[in-house]
Order: structure tokens, then sequence, then C-alpha cells
């Protein structure tokens, strides 16, 4: 689908109302007026995916609210070339904004469906990333450790897994908490031992649920 001057003014119109609510970080920003969201989203949606809001995506699975992954970006701070792990791909919105600020991103998804169709559409877009198939409780031990993990889905916990995982002086960003609404948690990891948490207010996402060979 094209993205036409309509889309972009529609854009830019996105971009001013984050502003507004507050995100500073101008990479961010410049992400966000640059990835043509609507073709994220199925045809029924499209004329709306310029309002700030989050959108069913197949699965029962949605994508976020552009303000909510602005939030996540600007949080977790990120540095040109560093290595992230997203947790929950979904659309791959989230992916493409993290790859447009010159990330290395390993994204993870449980849903199969979901997992096939965002490996073939991102990378069409031109944003290219390392698509796993697989439970993110449990991370990628194996291109461990990460600069940087933001977590998509509401985790009831902060996953023992994932902290591991993360390097001495990296951030996590995870929406933390088992009912309608999650409190961001930005985890700043200070020695093997120590981390630093800090609080960033409510938001609302999709259930982090376990492997799906677990039966959920
Ligand atoms: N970042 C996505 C948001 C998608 S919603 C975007 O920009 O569109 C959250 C996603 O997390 C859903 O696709 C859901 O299937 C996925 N998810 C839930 N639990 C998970 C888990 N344990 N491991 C990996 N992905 C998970």
């Amino acid at each position: 689908m094209l993205d036409s001057f309509r889309h972009q003014g529609m854009r830019k119109q996105l971009v001013d109302h984050l502003k507004e609510k507050g995100i500073k970080d101008q990479n961010v920003l410049g992400a966000i007026n640059t990835i043509p969201r609507h073709q994220f989203l199925d045809t029924a949606f499209v004329n709306f995916a310029y309002q700030d809001k989050a959108f069913p995506i197949g699965s029962g699975q949605t994508i976020s609210q552009p303000f909510t992954v602005a939030f996540q970006s600007q949080l977790l701070d990120l540095k040109p070339n560093e290595k992230v792990l997203e947790v929950g791909t979904g659309s791959g919105y989230q992916a493409a904004v993290l790859s447009l600020l010159d990330a290395e991103v390993f994204t993870i998804e449980r849903q199969r469906d979901l997992f096939l169709k965002t490996k073939e559409f991102l990378p069409k877009l031109g944003y290219n990333c390392m698509f796993i198939y697989g439970d993110g409780y449990k991370g990628l031990p194996k291109f461990a450790p990460f600069d940087k993990i933001i977590i998509t889905c509401g985790a009831p916990f902060i996953p023992e897994d994932l902290l591991a995982q993360l390097k001495v002086g990296g951030k996590m960003v995870a929406p933390i908490g088992d009912g309608n609404t999650q409190l961001m948690h930005l985890i700043e990891k200070i020695s093997e031992k120590e981390n630093k948490i800090t609080t960033h207010g409510n938001f609302s996402f999709v259930p982090m649920l376990n492997d799906k060979s677990n039966g959920n």
C-alpha cells in the first residue's frame, strides 16, 4: 500500500500529539514520523492508523498504542548498535522503531501465525531484525547478553531469565502486573546482584503468556 502525502500528514499530526503528551526523544519522534504505521494494520483499520490507539492484529493480539511505543522506546534510551531483545513481536511496529534507532534487534513471538507473518513483512519494508518463534520468559540465552530488553506484553512479574541476560549497565523496560493495567518498570542493572527499579505510570497491555506448548 502506498505511503501517500495524506498518510505522511497524519503521521506528522501524530508526532505533534506525542510531543504534547511529553515525548521528547527526537530520534524516537523521527522514527514514528518515518514508519508507515498504516501498512502494519488490517485494511479495516487503515483509516485509523494514525490515531493514538491500539488495534487488533489477529491471533487475539494488538499493535501497541503509538504513545506506548514512543514512551517505552524513550525509556529504553538506545544508543547506536546496541543489542536489544524485544519480547512480543506482534505486528513488528515496535521492532521497526528499534531498528530505525540503529539497534541490533532480536524479537521473540510465541504466536506462530504472527511470527511467520511479521518475519515476512518487516524485511519487505526495509527493517531487518532477527525473528524468533519462542517463549519470551526464557529469553534468548544463545544471543545474550543484551544491552537493552523491552517487554511489549503485560508480565505478571519481572522474568528472572531475562534479567540474567541483561548486561551490567543495561536497561530493561517492562510493564508489570497481571490485571487490566500494568505499571511501567525501568530496571537498570547496576551490578550482577543489584538493580535500580523505577516506575513510570500505568499502561494496558495484552498479557504475557507462557510457552504455547504448555497449553496456554
Ligand atoms: N510489539 C508489538 C506488540 C504486540 S502485543 C507491536 O508493536 O505490534 C504483545 C505480543 O506479545 C503479542 O503478539 C503476543 O502474542 C506476544 N506475547 C505474549 N506472551 C509472550 C511470550 N511469553 N513470549 C513472546 N511473545 C509473547
